[in-house]
């Protein structure tokens, strides 16, 4: 059996920290001169709206210049950094992707190095069939470079445990191909259409970022540490492995790395692996990956601890996606603000594409357009509030909840975009966690 190299190390010094890792995984014999590389790095979310914590979110610019420099120093000098962040405002992708490779020192690598910038909704996108009815419209750039530079953040995810190199390759495609992802289908869900990212891209050399690593990732509403950690293969389903257990996650609890091992013949555990450089055992730190919720599902454990009655909102499943999960916070939030210690009107929300009401519910609130479709006509519903769009519009957020007679905050919905910058002030005062990771001088 072919032993897969990963190299296993920490983030000290500039330059030479990745040197020395590319250097172990042997990543550097794919970097030649007059390659095409496109360096995918994980910008998972983005907002111009405020300052937000980046750390265990968004891959920092240190590797990225890092990496950069390393593949110039092999006479690499068409590079190109391709992304397709998340925004709340899908019409508003081009300005944010502008904003976010200024803020985070692209435009210092452009200026260095000459490398481009690529906000993939701005190009162009090729069907790719992944075979067994995945069909995935991939960024044209990336499908046709010689060589992809994977850095993914080392951070768990709600819904897939862990989000690596894969996963992280689930931002080259187009929002349709994102929103089928999250499919409906529960044998062909999440974790099997994401297991399939890499299966038709160019080479790929994986360095997973874990300066910082996040639990309940993946944004920014997740619990950080500064772990310092770098793993680097040019197997990514070996980096994906070993970043996995370096979260505290077994590979065979992940499953789409279940499923990429049985659709490429391989073992799910480490039996084709070579570990060099740091043992993975005395780097491992369990990184919880999914919010506590009641055993029955239906409230987050945190909203029983509290007291919360009459409302049940139930665990998001794999089939929501990214425009829902981005209201989702900001709802939740306002909820938590309207509690005033009197049970709710028996409400209940559903999300997603699969959920069924229950017919004892006074109220039932559908958020998104899957939801408002799916039952508009469900006649187990005694009071319907269906919150239309995609993403939900936010003034219907607002009516569905007042008319639940649950007494949201208009503002904390109308400004969802402002959120994330309240949780600078847990990370003020922390030496650990250094902004200066996110620039590029
Ligand atoms: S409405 Fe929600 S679940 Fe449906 S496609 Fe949009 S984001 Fe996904």
């Amino acid at each position: 059996m072919t032993n897969h190299l990963v190299a296993v190390g920490k983030y000290g010094t500039p330059l030479e920290s990745v040197h020395n890792i590319v250097q172990m995984s042997k990543g550097d014999t794919m970097f030649k001169k007059g390659l095409r590389v496109c360096i995918k790095p994980n910008i998972v979310f983005w907002t111009r709206t405020v300052e937000f914590p980046k750390y265990g979110v968004i891959t920092t610019s240190s590797i990225i210049r890092d990496m950069v420099h390393l593949l110039s120093e092999h006479g690499v000098d068409d590079i190109s950094i391709v992304e397709g962040s998340v925004t709340l405002n899908p019409k508003d992708t081009s300005r944010q992707a502008t904003h976010a490779y200024e803020s985070l020192g692209y435009n210092t690598l452009a200026k260095k190095y000459g490398v481009k910038t690529v906000n993939v909704f701005d190009r162009p996108f090729e069907s790719v069939d992944l075979g067994d009815g995945v069909v995935l419209n991939f960024n044209t750039d990336i499908l046709n470079c010689d060589l992809v530079v994977d850095l993914p953040v080392m951070k768990t995810h709600s819904q897939t445990g862990v989000s690596l190199g894969i996963k992280n390759l689930k931002g080259t495609i187009d929002q349709k191909s994102r929103k089928a992802c999250h499919s409906a289908d529960p044998e062909k869900d999440l974790h099997f259409w994401v297991a399939r990212l890499a299966d038709k891209m160019p080479s790929i050399f994986t360095l997973i970022d874990g300066i910082y690593t996040s639990e309940y990732g993946p944004n920014v509403d997740g619990r950080m540490h500064r772990s310092n950690l770098l793993a680097a293969s040019t197997d990514i389903f070996s980096a994906d492995k070993v970043g996995a257990a370096l979260l505290g996650h077994d590979p065979s609890e992940v499953p789409h790395l279940v499923h990429y091992a049985r659709n490429h013949n391989r073992p799910i555990n480490m039996s084709d692996v070579e570990i060099v450089g740091e043992p993975v055992e005395a780097l491992a730190r369990q990184h919880k990956a999914y919010f506590p919720y009641t055993e029955d599902q239906s409230l987050p454990l945190a909203w029983k601890k509290k007291g919360y009655r009459g409302i049940s909102y139930r665990k998001y499943d794999l089939s929501m996606c990214t425009y829902c999960s981005g209201v989702t916070g900001a709802i939740m939030a306002a909820i938590g603000a309207a509690w005033q210690g009197e049970p709710w009107d028996d409400v209940e929300v559903l999300s997603g594409k699969m959920m069924q009401p229950d017919p004892v519910k006074k109220h039932t609130i559908l958020l998104g357009k899957c939801m408002s479709q799916a039952h508009k006509d469900n006649p187990d519903i005694q009071n319907i509030h269906p919150i239309k769009g995609c993403p939900p519009k936010k003034n219907q957020i607002v009516k569905a909840f007042h008319e639940a007679g649950i007494m949201i905050d208009a503002n904390i919905i109308e400004n969802t975009e402002s959120l994330p910058g309240f949780l600078m002030k847990y990370y003020e005062g922390k030496p650990e966690f250094e902004p200066e990771h996110f620039k590029i001088e």
